[in-house]
C-alpha cells in the first residue's frame, strides 16, 4: 500500500467524526486507555492535592482527565515514572498531561528542559502529552511574542524528533495571543508537522477579561490554518457559558481547573453565568448535589465540605452542558444553542458579531442539514452572521438574475409567511394577474426582510425563507443589511432595471431607510419611487392603483 494511504488509515483510526454541525463535531478519539467521545471536557486534577479525588471525578462520567506532568516530575521524579500517571491518580480513564507551560506562564520559568518533559510524559504513560510550549501572555509586547512563537516551534520540532513510541498522542499548542498574524503563522507552521492533536494556547487571561470576541477570533484563526482532520484542544477554558460557541468554532477538547477554583471562591456555575453561593436563596439545578441539598443545608456545612459539593455541582453543570451541545449537534441545532447562550453575556454577543467576519469559512465547512423541521428565531442583530443568512444572500447574488427589463417592486416583510400567501399580498398578486396579466413579465416583486435581505416572491416558500420568526424591533443594523442587499441586487442586474418602486410602511424605516434608498438610486442612476403604504391594504383599490400608476410611468400599461 502507498505510504500516504497507510498514514491516512492510521489517522482515520485514531480520530473519527460521527456528526457535524457548523464546525462542531461529535467524534471518537482513540487513546491507549480507551475511546474519548468529543467534544469533551477534561477536569484538571492537581496530582498532589485535589478537592475531589480523581476516581470520584472519573465516575461522574468525564471521559478524559487532565493532570500536570511537571508537578509530578518535581515531586515524584523516578518513582512517578515507575508507577505511571494512572496509578498516581488511581484511575483507568484516558489521561492527558500538561507540560508545565502554565507554571511557566505564572512563574516565568520551570526547571526542566523541554525535551525532558515530553520524554517524562511518555514514561508516565500519558494517553495524550503536550509539548512544553511558551503560552503567550495577554500584555506581552509583540517583539517578545515573536520570539516566543519561534521558540515554541523549535520545541515542537525537537519534541517530535525525540518521540520514542507512538502510543502517546502528542499535542502542540498554537501561540500568538492577540497578534492574529502570528497565530496564523504559528498554526501554518505546526500544521506541517505530524502532531496528533493541536491546541489553542494561552486563552486563560483572555477569558479572565471576558474578551470573548478575541477568544473567538483566536480560535477561528488557528482553526482556519490547522488540519480539520485532527482534534483541536482549547486550554484553560472552563466556563460552560462559552462551550457551545467554542464547539461551533471547531473546538473538540477543553480542560480547566475552574470547577475547583470557582468552588474554592464560593462560586456556583450555571450554563448562563456564575452566582456567588452566598447570594443564592434557591438552587437552580437538579444535579445529584442540588437535588439532595438546599441552600440552607449547604450553608451549614463546613467550608471544606461545601467547597467539595460546589466543585461537584460545577462539574455536573459542565457535563450536562456538554451533553446539551452533543444533542444539539445531532439535531443540527448547535447555532440556536449558541445564540441562546449568547443572550446571557454581552461579551458573547459581540463575539457572534466578530464571527460574522469568518462566515465564509464556517459556511465552507458546515454541513447543510436538510433534516431540520424547526424554524429559525432571530432574536438579535448578531443573527445576521448566521450561516442560513449567508447562504441565502450568496445564492441570490450568484444565481438569481433578471433576464428582461423590469420595474423592481419592493414590498415590506410581513409576519405571515410565505409572503405570497399572506392575504393582502396574495390578493394583490391575484388582482395583478387578472387585471394586468402581461405586467407580470415586466415587474419583479421582492420582499425586503430584516434577516434574509431580499427574497424574490417567486421563491419565498423555500426553507428557511418561510420558516423564521423575528422577535425584535427593526434595528439600524437590519436597515444597513437590507440596503447592502438591495445595492448588490441592483449592481448585478443594473442593465435590466428600469426603476425601483419601494413600498415603505414601518415608522423606523422612514427617514433612515428611505434616505439610504434615495442615495443608492442617485449613485446608480436608477430612478426610485417611494410609496408609504399600509401593507394590510395592498390589495385595496387605493393602494393597488397608486402602485400601478407609478409603475405605469416606466412601463406602458395594457389598456
Ligand atoms: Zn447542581
Amino acid at each position: 500500500m502507498h505510504e500516504l494511504s497507510i498514514k491516512m488509515l492510521i489517522e482515520e483510526a485514531f480520530f473519527e467524526v460521527k456528526h457535524k454541525d457548523v464546525l462542531g463535531r461529535i467524534g471518537r478519539l482513540k487513546t491507549a486507555h480507551g475511546v474519548v467521545e468529543t467534544p469533551a471536557f477534561a477536569p484538571v486534577i492537581n496530582p498532589i492535592k485535589n478537592v475531589l479525588s480523581p476516581a470520584e471525578i472519573a465516575e461522574m462520567g468525564f471521559p478524559l482527565l487532565m493532570t500536570n506532568a511537571f508537578i509530578i516530575y518535581r515531586n515524584y521524579r523516578e518513582v512517578g515514572a515507575q508507577i505511571g500517571v494512572h496509578k498516581i491518580l488511581g484511575v483507568n480513564t484516558p489521561i492527558m498531561t500538561d507540560s508545565g507551560a502554565y507554571q511557566l506562564m505564572e512563574y516565568g520559568y520551570v526547571d526542566v528542559k523541554p525535551e525532558d518533559i515530553v520524554r517524562y510524559e511518555e514514561e508516565l504513560g500519558a494517553d495524550i502529552g503536550v509539548i512544553l510550549d511558551i503560552p503567550t501572555r495577554y500584555y506581552m509586547p509583540r517583539e517578545q511574542v515573536v520570539l516566543e512563537v519561534e521558540e515554541t516551534l523549535r520545541r515542537a520540532r525537537r519534541s517530535l524528533a525525540l518521540r520514542r513510541e507512538a502510543k502517546m498522542l502528542l499535542l502542540a499548542p498554537v501561540q500568538g495571543g492577540r497578534n492574529y498574524d502570528l497565530v496564523e503563522y504559528s498554526a501554518k507552521a505546526l500544521a506541517k508537522l505530524p502532531f496528533d492533536l493541536y491546541g489553542v494556547g494561552g486563552p486563560t487571561q483572555i477569558m479572565e477579561h471576558y474578551k470573548f470576541s478575541e477568544l473567538a477570533r483566536l480560535v477561528l484563526t488557528a482553526k482556519r490554518h490547522l488540519p480539520l482532520s485532527k482534534p483541536l484542544h482549547l486550554f484553560g477554558a472552563g466556563h460552560p457559558m462559552i462551550f457551545s460557541l467554542m464547539v461551533a468554532l471547531g473546538v473538540d477538547l477543553f480542560d480547566s481547573a475552574s470547577y475547583a477554583l470557582y468552588a474554592k471562591d464560593g462560586r456556583y456555575l450555571t450554563p448562563q453565568g456564575t452566582y456567588r453561593f452566598e447570594d443564592l436563596s434557591y438552587l437552580p439545578c437538579r444535579c445529584p448535589v442540588c437535588s439532595k441539598h438546599d441552600v440552607e443545608e449547604l450553608k451549614e456545612l463546613s467550608a471544606r465540605e461545601r467547597e467539595k459539593l460546589l466543585a461537584k455541582h460545577n462539574l455536573y453543570v459542565i457535563l450536562a452542558e456538554m451533553n446539551t451541545i452533543k444533542q444539539a449537534i445531532t439535531e443540527g441545532e448547535l447555532w440556536n444553542l449558541v445564540e441562546m447562550r449568547a443572550g446571557s453575556h454581552p461579551s458573547l454577543k459581540s463575539a457572534l458579531i466578530t464571527i460574522s467576519e469568518h462566515v465564509d469559512f464556517l459556511e465552507e465547512h458546515s454541513p447543510i442539514t436538510f433534516s431540520k423541521v424547526t424554524g429559525i428565531f432571530f432574536t438579535d442583530t448578531y443573527s445576521l452572521g448566521r450561516l442560513e443568512v449567508y447562504r441565502h444572500v450568496k445564492r441570490l447574488r450568484d444565481s438569481y438574475r433578471l433576464t428582461n427589463k423590469r420595474v423592481v417592486l419592493l414590498l415590506p416583510e410581513t409576519e405571515e409567511k410565505p409572503f405570497h400567501r399572506f392575504g393582502p399580498i396574495s390578493k394583490f398578486l391575484k388582482r395583478l394577474l387578472q387585471e394586468f396579466r402581461s405586467l407580470t413579465k415586466s415587474v419583479e416583486i421582492l420582499v425586503y426582510t430584516r434577516y434574509f435581505g431580499l427574497i424574490p416572491i417567486t421563491i419565498d416558500d423555500i426553507y428557511p425563507l418561510s420558516q423564521y420568526e423575528v422577535a425584535q424591533k427593526t434595528a439600524k443594523e437590519n436597515v444597513d443589511f437590507i440596503t447592502k442587499c438591495i445595492r448588490e441586487f441592483l449592481l448585478k442586474n443594473q442593465a435590466f432595471i428600469k426603476a425601483i418602486v419601494a413600498c415603505v410602511n414601518e415608522e423606523f424605516l422612514k427617514g433612515y431607510f428611505t434616505g439610504k434608498l434615495k442615495r443608492l438610486s442617485s449613485s446608480m442612476g436608477i430612478p426610485i419611487e417611494l410609496l408609504y403604504i399600509n401593507v394590510d391594504e395592498l390589495h385595496k383599490d387605493e393602494t393597488f392603483y397608486a402602485i400601478l400608476s407609478i409603475i405605469a410611468k416606466y412601463i406602458n400599461l395594457p389598456k
